[in-house]
């Protein structure tokens, strides 16, 4: 298996001979578990990175940060360029703004990128061909922040389209496709209903698709697209869609491959990225040590990846599987295939025993 870079722009970087900082936020609920397991894989199977904790979320908010970062915190993000995090607890109630909203916005991570595949048999799922990466606008469309009262009966939320923002997303996707061996890209849109707004995007991808004549294209209206996505995910290569859309499908994607606790994703920009896995902090199982770690792995195979670090990549990638495989399993994905049903900890252990 092969791990190329999520910067299409330096698909062929060299292995990286140093030691690279990362910046490591150890999350809330189960995030302090799997990122502790997480950690321990890397450190095992030689991963040349170097953690840099950085505190943001629950504890901050309390501390009365209404943005869940400490404002000590922007500076290191920056100088380590890379953010391995873990889920962290939105808290409830007006007056906080979201965290991964701000984090993409600032850090300018305009690609969110998250691959969804079965891994049947030793999975449970119901679409053992599944294999199929969402690509998603990070920055505009209803997201981009811009909602606000009109009257005390009105409210209004606008959405922002412009055609630098999708000529991108939708390059990104077309040289990811290339880069990793993909044959096909599907956009979804609702331009039949939003003429300008998805029509913009829309049309910005036949364009720019023109440049790729090596591989197939298509675009479908998004609530069709959602359809056939769920009942036939074999059908999917690459998705590129919009900002709102794409945090849909990406989580119908990732659930009918088998556990929220598999999947991670990357956030991509110019000068930044982070990674993380797809599923949240979970605290109905939080320090009880059940939280499948494999989200976060993935999300920490696919850094490794972006930083040229192909062959620890693949190590901790093949150990993962041969765990799977052999069917030691966290309750999550428990099922006829399970040999034995282990804790966050001891998952760990046994993927450091296949490295
Ligand atoms: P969730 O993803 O945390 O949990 C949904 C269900 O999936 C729960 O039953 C949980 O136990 C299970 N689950 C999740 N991850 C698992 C894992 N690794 N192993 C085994 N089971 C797992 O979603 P939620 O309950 O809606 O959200 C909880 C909190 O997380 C909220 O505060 C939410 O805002 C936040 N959240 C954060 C992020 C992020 O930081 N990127 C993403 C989504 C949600």
């Amino acid at each position: 298996m092969t791990h190329a870079t999520l910067d299409p722009h330096a698909a062929h970087t060299p292995a990286h001979p140093t030691v690279i900082p990362v910046a490591v936020a150890h999350g809330d609920g189960i995030g302090p578990e799997i990122m502790t397991a997480t950690l321990r894989v890397l450190e095992a199977a030689g991963a040349r990175i170097h953690p840099v904790p950085i505190r943001v979320g629950e504890s901050v908010y309390r501390e009365g940060h209404t943005s869940g970062f400490t404002p000590d915190t922007w500076g290191t993000l920056r100088g380590a360029g890379v953010l391995l995090k873990a889920p962290i607890t939105t808290p409830q109630g007006g007056g906080y703004k979201s965290l991964n909203v701000t984090l993409r916005k600032t850090l300018g991570l305009y690609a969110n990128v998250r691959p969804c595949r079965s891994y049947a048999p030793f999975v449970p799922t119901l679409h053992p061909q599944a294999d199929v990466v969402i690509i998603r606008e990070n920055e505009e469309d209803l997201y981009a922040g811009i909602e606000h009262r009109q009257t005390r009966e009105v409210v209004q939320c606008l959405k922002l389209v412009t055609r630098q923002g999708c000529e991108r997303i939708v390059r990104y996707a077309f040289e990811y496709a290339r880069a990793h061996g993909r044959k096909k890209v599907t956009a979804l849109s609702k331009n039949n209903i939003m003429k300008l707004t998805d029509g913009l995007f829309h049309d910005v991808f036949r364009d720019i698709g023109a440049q790729y004549p090596d591989l197939e294209q298509e675009h479908q209206i998004i609530d069709i697209g959602t359809a056939r996505l769920a009942t036939h995910p074999e059908r999917y290569d690459v998705i590129v869609t919009l900002n709102l859309y794409g945090d849909i499908i990406s989580d119908v994607a990732a659930e009918i491959t088998g556990s929220v606790g598999l999947a991670g994703s990357a956030n991509i920009g110019p000068t930044f990225a982070m990674f993380e896995a797809i599923h949240g902090s979970a605290p109905d199982i939080a320090g009880q040590n059940v939280a499948n770690p494999g989200g976060l792995l993935q999300a920490a195979v696919m850094m490794l990846g972006h930083l040229g670090q192909h062959e620890v990549a693949e190590c901790i990638q093949n150990a993962w599987l041969r765990t799977l495989e052999d069917g030691v399993h966290t309750p999550d994905i428990a099922g006829e295939h399970t040999a034995q049903s282990v804790g966050t900890r001891e998952f760990a252990d046994a993927v450091i025993a296949r490295l």
